[in-house]
C-alpha cells in the first residue's frame, strides 16, 4: 500500500511539549509514514540574524548555539523520561550544534558568508528538528529513522537560496533510500545540488520538499498538520463568520498561496498535480480518534466551482516605467526583466499599456529595483514612479476567470464601502481576480469581498 508524506511545520514546535501532539498523531498512520519536518518555530529567522551579525559580533554565535542547546534540552527532557536514553541523543545533537558553531565561527573569521554557506548554516534548523522527531517517535515505541536529504539523493537544480528539485535525478534514490518498515523524517528545505552542496528550496520550502519526497514515492497523500482549521474563506484575524473549504482544486491552492494565504508555500501542489496525489490539511490541536482532513486538495476537475476564498498580500508594490509608447516599443521590457533576473529580482508579475509598464514586486525589492531600471538606457521611458503602501486583494475560485459577473461584482463591493483600487485584473489566470488597493484599505477591502460572496453560504462549508 503507498504510504503517505506527513509533513510537520515551524507551528508544530512551538513549546517544548509540542512533540506530545506530534506523537498523538502519527500515531493514526496505519503504515509507518515518511515525515518531513522543519525547523522549530522562528529558528530560521533566528540564524539569518546571526547569520549577519556573525561578521561582527562572535558573542551572538555563542548565544544563538546555547540557545539552541537549551531548548533541544527542554524538549528532549519533555519527551524522553530515561536520562541514559536523553543524554545519547543529546550527543548527537551537540556534535551537530558543534558543526554549526564551526561553520558560523568560520564566516566570522573571514567576515563573508558566501551563498552555499549560507545555505549550508540555514539547513541546521531542520537538520535539528529531525534528530529528536526520530528520537522521540523510536523513544516511544515507533520504530524510526533520520534520513537526510543528503544520504537518499534528494537531489536540486543546484540554485542557492531557492532551488528547485531536479526529479529525474532523485526520483529512483529517494524512493529506493526509505525504509518500509519504519518511520523515515526527513529534515525539509533543503537538498544537494548536482556537486553535492547543501541548496535550499526558499523559504517556508519545507512544504515543497515534503511534496518532492510524495512524488518521489509515489505517496497516497502528502498530509500537512497545522495549528489552524484548513483552508478557510478569509484570514479569521480579518473577518468574522469565515467558512471552512472543504475541497479545492490544485490551481485554486497555488492562487490562494501566490495571493498571500499562508497555508502551503506557493510551489508545493507543483509535484504533486500530474500524478494527481492529495495534500490533506489537518490541526494537530484537534487530532481526534481518525484521520479527518479539514481541507483537501486535488485534481481542478474534482473541486466545486465557484469562489473559495478572499485573501491578500501587503508584501507588495509597484515600479511604473512611464513613456509615451512605452507599450508598444519593442525591447524595453527584455531590458528591464533581463537586468532584473541578473540582480536576483523576482518579479510577481507585469502589467502594460501603452503609456506605462507596472512592474508587481515584493516591497523589499522596491528600491533596488528603482535602481537597477534607472541605470538602464530605456530612451521612451520618462519616468520611474516607485509606488508602495499598496496591498492586492484577491477573490479566488476556479472559473472566476470566466465569469463576466465577477469584475462587476467585486468592484461594486468594494465601491459600495468606499475602497478605490487602482489596478484591477480579471483573467489572468482562470482562478483569481484581483484588485490593487492602498494598504489602508486593505482590511475594508477583504470584508467588502467576503460579505459579498460569502454571506450567503454563512451557514455551510464551501
Ligand atoms: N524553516 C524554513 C523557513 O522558515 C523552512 C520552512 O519552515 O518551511 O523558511
Ligand atoms: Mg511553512
Amino acid at each position: 500500500m503507498a504510504r503517505c508524506v506527513v509533513k510537520f511545520g515551524g507551528s508544530n514546535f512551538k513549546a517544548a511539549g509540542d512533540m506530545a501532539k506530534i506523537l498523538k498523531a502519527v500515531r493514526l498512520y496505519n503504515t509507518p509514514p515518511i515525515i518531513v519536518v522543519s525547523a522549530f518555530y522562528g529558528i530560521t529567522n533566528e540564524l539569518i540574524a546571526v547569520m549577519d551579525s556573525s561578521a561582527q559580533d562572535e558573542t551572538e554565535i555563542r548565544r544563538m548555539t546555547d540557545r539552541l542547546k537549551t531548548m533541544k534540552r527542554e524538549s528532549l527532557e519533555a519527551h524522553i523520561e530515561d536520562s541514559k536514553a536523553r543524554e545519547a541523543v543529546y550527543i548527537k545533537l551537540r556534535s551537530r550544534l558543534d558543526d554549526l558553531s564551526r561553520v558560523l565561527l568560520g564566516t566570522h573569521y573571514i567576515g563573508e558568508i558566501p551563498p552555499f554557506i549560507r545555505d549550508r548554516i540555514l539547513s541546521f534548523g531542520e537538520r535539528l528538528s529531525s534528530l529528536i522527531v526520530a528520537a522521540v517517535l523510536e523513544y516511544h515505541g515507533i520504530p524510526a529513522i533520520e534520513r537526510l536529504p543528503e544520504d537518499i539523493g534528494l537531489i536540486t537544480d543546484g540554485e542557492e537560496g531557492n532551488a528547485a528539485v531536479d526529479f529525474t535525478a532523485s526520483e529512483k534514490s529517494v524512493a529506493a533510500g526509505l525504509s518500509a518498515d519504519k518511520v523515515c523524517v526527513i529534515p525539509g528545505f533543503y537538498g544537494v545540488g548536482p556537486d553535492g552542496r547543501i541548496t535550499l528550496l526558499g523559504r517556508g520550502g519545507s512544504d515543497y520538499s515534503a511534496a518532492a519526497v510524495a512524488r518521489c514515492v509515489s505517496a497516497e497523500a502528502l498530509d500537512v498538520w497545522k495549528d489552524v482549521d484548513g483552508y478557510l474563506s478569509a484570514d479569521p484575524g480579518s473577518v468574522e463568520n469565515t467558512r471552512r473549504i472543504a475541497r479545492l482544486g490544485y490551481s485554486e491552492a497555488a492562487e490562494l498561496s501566490y495571493f498571500g494565504a499562508r497555508i502551503l508555500h506557493p510551489r508545493t501542489v507543483e509535484p504533486l498535480e500530474d500524478r494527481s496525489i492529495p495534500v490533506r490539511i489537518f490541526n494537530i490541536n484537534d487530532t481526534g480518534e481518525e484521520l479527518t482532513p479539514l481541507s483537501v486538495i486535488g485534481p481542478d476537475a474534482d473541486a466545486p466551482k465557484g469562489p473559495k476564498s478572499v485573501t491578500y498580500t501587503d508584501d507588495f508594490a509597484v515600479l511604473t516605467l512611464a513613456g509615451a509608447g512605452v507599450g508598444i516599443k519593442p525591447g524595453i521590457l527584455a531590458k528591464v526583466t533581463g537586468a532584473l533576473d541578473r540582480s536576483g529580482i523576482n518579479i510577481k508579475s507585469v502589467v502594460t499599456s501603452q503609456t506605462a509598464i507596472n512592474i508587481y514586486l515584493s516591497e523589499a525589492d522596491l528600491d533596488r529595483t528603482d535602481e537597477v531600471v534607472r541605470s538602464l538606457d530605456l530612451a521612451a521611458v520618462s519616468h520611474v514612479i516607485p509606488r508602495r503602501d499598496l496591498s492586492i486583494v484577491a477573490l479566488v475560485g476556479d472559473g472566476l476567470g470566466e465569469a463576466p459577473e465577477v469584475a462587476e461584482g467585486m468592484m461594486e463591493a468594494m465601491d459600495k464601502r468606499g475602497v478605490r483600487f487602482t489596478i484591477f485584473s480579471v483573467g489572468a489566470s482562470n482562478a483569481a481576480a484581483y484588485a490593487v488597493i492602498p494598504r489602508s484599505q486593505r482590511e475594508e477591502a477583504v470584508r467588502a469581498l467576503h460579505d459579498r460572496y460569502f454571506y450567503a453560504v454563512k451557514d455551510r462549508e464551501i
